[in-house]
């Protein structure tokens, strides 16, 4: 089969339309993160058998560094151990990259500026 080269180095059969690159969330790559990750996470919990937050509790999640959000990757150096309270308490200021809304007890919403994003 003769092939071409696309901008972006892939190989398409010549004569076939080109339907750009594949979708990074199909099932099988999530799959293969999955794998992926449970290695990773056990090698992480094995380096910081200590929650990196609290320096009391054992770790018990991994936690990014940089969230992946916000262009984080999967590396070692931006992966620590966590006990799951301190886990909790940062992944809730993550959660909106931007900003964080709160419903009051009176039924309206507050914005809190995320503090991590200024970090
Ligand atoms: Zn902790």
């Amino acid at each position: 089969m003769i092939q071409r080269v696309t901008g972006d180095g892939r190989l398409v059969p010549l004569g076939q339309r080109d339907r750009g690159p594949e979708p990074r969330q199909d099932r099988s790559t999530r799959a293969n993160r999955g794998r992926r990750w449970m290695k990773l996470r056990a090698q992480i919990l094995a380096r910081d058998p200590v929650c990196k937050s609290c320096n009391r509790a054992a770790s018990q999640q991994v936690d990014h560094i940089k969230p992946l959000a916000q262009g984080g990757d999967d590396s070692y150096a931006n992966l620590q151990g966590l006990c799951i309270p301190c886990h909790q308490a940062k992944t809730a200021n993550e959660a909106k990259p931007t900003e964080r809304v709160e419903r009051t007890s009176l039924g309206g919403t507050v914005v809190r500026h995320n503090p991590w994003e200024t970090r």
